[in-house]
């Protein structure tokens, strides 16, 4: 029998049905989906409004090199440029978060003509070698060295290490506004304007990684928003196909007139189902206030937590922006997750202490103190546990 090689831990349950904030297993029982599938379902599982757009899709052209105009393209960047600043004049679609960061490191080097990447510790940016050498976490890239040479990662939020790291040979910084995998760590605003300036200063290309935080998750449609502070490059991915395997990365015209045809390419790149994935869930975000309800709920969640957890004793810290929630424990998340799966709610980790929270906008009152409640039940028992193995 093949077997699947699988690159993260087996969760044990089969799942056969999704649907908006829930996801069902073979035996019936369903679940509260926090997990999302790494935050791509953030529009609810199978939206009906981008399921019908890919299906119709598939009725007309499913595969074509983007060397063809199709119309799906055309009315995919009319709608797209609706929730991108005016400085993005051009985008281009690629399949994954990592690929997408591939091409944004490669643009800055062409752009700038230097070499050298400046990133932040506990960065995530993905596993292929281009997007992992810019990753901060050691553990991922052990096994994988070397990696891209003239990488420098410094320490994430700290001011005074802009200025002696990042000079005229740095091609570009790459940073998430809030790090996900590493923790949901939100970057503080004086940062986010220090390094904007000090990018400005060395003419370095500054990119927002996204492909977490973008499209509406933490209750704006970037989260650069809350900064007031541009990139010269966006990449994003996750949420922007309503879960069809798409991402992107947008670039001013600028930086656009240094790309020539052949400087990079992708067989599956902008091909017509994405672009219909993406209009459609641009849609979607647009006419159902997606930012805003994300950060009503969000606001609401973390308030309920923050009530209801604060001064428990296995809690560090619960923080968090609109849907993108993390609750760091004094111990390492796994059991806690664990519990929750048997409690039908489903979550990641990130870091080695925080459980982390990415539900789909689409979640309700009840939804929320259902998750709540098994999110207590869950670290009063592993308080208790703790306690009766300390004193046994
Ligand atoms: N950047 C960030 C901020 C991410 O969170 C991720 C995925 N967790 C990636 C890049 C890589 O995306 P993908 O797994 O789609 O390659």
């Amino acid at each position: 029998m093949l077997k699947y090689l699988k690159f993260y831990e087996s969760r044990g349950i089969t799942i056969s049905k999704a649907e908006g904030q829930y996801v069902w297993d073979v035996e019936g029982n369903k679940y509260l989906d926090f997990h999302t599938g790494h935050g791509v379902a953030f529009l609810g599982h199978r939206n009906p409004h981008i399921v019908e757009a890919i299906k119709h899709q598939l009725d007309e052209v499913v595969s074509l090199s983007t060397s063809f105009n199709v119309r799906i393209r055309d009315e995919m960047l009319e709608t797209l440029s609706r929730v991108l600043p005016q400085r993005f004049e051009y985008v281009t679609l690629l399949n994954s978060g990592s690929e997408a960061v591939e091409l944004a490191l490669k643009i800055a080097r062409k752009a700038t003509k230097r070499r050298k990447i400046v990133s932040f510790t506990k960065a995530f940016h993905g596993r292929t070698l281009g997007a992992l050498s810019v990753t901060g976490n050691l553990r991922y890239k052990k096994f994988f060295e070397p990696l891209l040479p003239e990488v420098v990662i410094i320490p994430f939020n700290n001011i005074d290490a802009l200025d002696n790291n990042i000079d005229g040979s740095t091609a570009a910084v790459i940073v998430e506004l809030i790090q996900g995998e590493g923790g949901v760590n939100i970057a503080k605003q004086e940062f986010i304007k220090a390094l904007r300036k000090k990018c400005n200063e060395v003419n370095a290309v500054l990119i927002f990684d996204e492909v977490q935080t973008g499209f509406g998750r933490t209750g704006r449609v970037w989260a650069f928003e809350y900064y007031n502070v541009e990139p010269d490059i966006l990449v994003a991915g996750k949420a922007i196909g309503g879960g069809f395997p798409v991402s992107l990365v947008a670039i001013p015209e600028y930086i656009a007139k240094t790309i020539e045809p052949g400087d990079h390419g992708s067989t599956y790149g902008g091909n017509p189902l994405a672009c219909a994935a993406v209009k459609a869930s641009t849609e979607v975000l647009l006419h159902d206030n997606v930012p805003r309800r994300a950060f009503a709920q969000g606001s609401k969640l973390i308030g309920i937590l923050k009530h209801t957890l604060e001064n428990h004793k296995l809690i560090r810290e619960i923080r968090g922006l609109g849907l993108m929630i993390g609750i760091e424990l004094r111990i390492t998340p796994g059991n806690i997750i664990r519990c929750m799966q048997e409690n039908h709610v489903l979550a990641l980790k990130a870091g080695a202490t925080v459980v982390r929270l990415l539900p789909p906008y689409l979640i309700t009152e009840e939804d929320i103190s259902w998750g709540v409640k098994v999110i207590a039940k869950c670290i009063n028992e592993e308080l208790s546990r703790k306690t009766i193995t300390r004193t046994t």
